[in-house]
C-alpha cells in the first residue's frame, strides 16, 4: 500500500473556500466521504481531513496530520498558548484569507497610543498575541480569555477593550467600538508536522509544495506580449512589473521593431499599459496564465 500524505483543512468557515480553491487549482479533486470528515483525491496519493480549524495546530503537531492550512492568527496563538513540545511547523505563506487582529475600544475614546491600555481589560480569543503585542509596546494590561462574541464584553461591563479579527469593522461599529491599534497581521500558512515523513510521503509531499508554489506565483501573473521599436527594448524591460528576462524576437520586414514577449509576475494594469504606449509599444496583449512551473 502506498503511503499518502494527509493535509488537514478548514470544514467549513472562511478559511476553507481558499484551501479547496487552492487544492483544486494544484490539481487535486476532493470526493469526500459520506461522513464529510475525509476527502479522498484520486489524482495524487492524498488524503484531506475536514476539521474545525481550531484543531488543525494540534492534529499536525501530533501526527494525525501530515501537513495542513490553517490562519496564520490561530496557528501563532497555539504556540504561544498550547506549550506543545514539538509544535507543528510553518512551510509558507498561501496569501489568501488575510485578515487583522486589531485592538478596538469605546468610540468615545481618545485613544493616542497604546499607553492608553495601561490598566485596562481587553476582551480577546487570543491571549497569547494579545499579551506579546501589550509586552513589546510594554503597556500592562490584562487580557480576559473570551470564547465567543467578543465585542459585546464592553458594553456588558465584562471588559473595558477588546482585541479581536477585524475586516469591515462593522461588528465593531454596531458594538460602539473603534479599532486601535493592529496586533496582527494574518493569511492563511501551510503547515507539516515536524517528523521526517518517509520518503514516499516526502516525495508526493514535495511534488505538492512544486504545485503550490506554482499556483501562488501564477496567480497575479500575466503573458504580455506587444511590438515595440528596438531602441526601445531596455526601457520597456525595465518598466515592466516583475519581469526576469523577457524574449525579444525579430519582425519579418521590420529591421527596427522587435516583438517582446514576458512573463509578469504582478498584475498589469491600465496605467502600465498606457506608459508602454509612449515608450512606442503597439499591439500590446495581456494574457492569463493557467499554469507555471519553476
Ligand atoms: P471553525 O468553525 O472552523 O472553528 P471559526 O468560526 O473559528 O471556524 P472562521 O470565522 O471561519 O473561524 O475564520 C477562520 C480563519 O479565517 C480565521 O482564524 C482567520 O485566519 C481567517 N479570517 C477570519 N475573518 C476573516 C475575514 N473577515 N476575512 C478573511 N479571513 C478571515
Ligand atoms: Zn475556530
Amino acid at each position: 500500500m502506498t503511503d499518502r500524505l494527509r493535509i488537514a483543512i478548514q470544514k467549513s468557515g472562511r478559511l476553507s473556500d481558499g484551501s479547496f480553491e487552492l487544492l483544486k487549482n494544484c490539481g487535486l479533486k476532493i470526493s469526500r466521504g459520506k461522513d464529510r470528515l475525509y476527502g479522498r483525491v484520486k489524482e495524487m496519493p492524498i488524503d484531506v481531513m475536514l476539521l474545525r480549524d481550531d484543531d488543525i495546530p494540534e492534529f499536525v503537531a501530533d501526527d494525525a496530520c501530515d501537513i495542513g492550512i490553517i490562519g496564520e492568527n490561530v496557528f501563532e496563538e497555539a504556540l504561544l498558548v498550547d506549550g506543545h513540545d514539538a509544535p507543528a511547523e510553518r512551510v509558507m505563506p498561501l496569501g489568501f484569507a488575510r485578515c487583522k487582529l486589531m485592538i478596538a475600544g469605546p468610540k468615545e475614546w481618545d485613544y493616542e497610543n497604546a499607553n492608553g491600555l495601561a490598566g485596562k481589560r481587553i476582551a480577546t480569543s487570543y491571549p497569547g498575541l494579545t499579551g506579546a503585542w501589550l509586552e513589546r509596546e510594554g503597556v500592562k494590561a490584562r487580557p480576559v480569555m473570551m470564547k465567543g462574541s467578543v465585542e459585546v464584553a464592553p458594553r456588558l461591563k465584562v471588559a473595558d477593550a477588546v482585541c479581536d479579527i477585524v475586516s469591515t469593522g462593522a461588528t465593531l461599529d454596531a458594538n460602539g467600538l473603534k479599532p486601535l491599534a493592529t496586533v496582527f497581521e494574518s493569511e492563511a500558512v501551510l503547515i507539516r508536522n515536524r517528523n521526517a515523513f518517509s520518503s514516499e510521503k516526502q516525495a508526493i509531499f514535495d511534488a505538492l509544495l512544486k504545485r503550490i508554489d506554482g499556483v501562488i506565483t501564477s496567480r497575479d501573473a500575466k503573458y504580455v506580449m506587444m511590438n515595440a521599436p528596438r531602441a526601445a527594448i531596455g526601457a520597456i524591460t525595465e518598466y515592466l512589473p516583475g519581469v526576469d528576462a523577457p524574449t525579444v524576437l525579430d519582425l519579418a520586414g521590420q529591421p527596427d521593431k522587435v516583438a517582446i514577449h514576458a512573463v509578469c509576475r504582478e498584475s498589469v494594469f491600465w496605467g502600465q499599459l498606457e506608459e508602454l504606449k509612449k515608450l512606442g509599444a503597439s499591439a500590446i496583449l495581456v494574457l492569463p496564465i493557467e499554469k507555471m512551473m519553476a
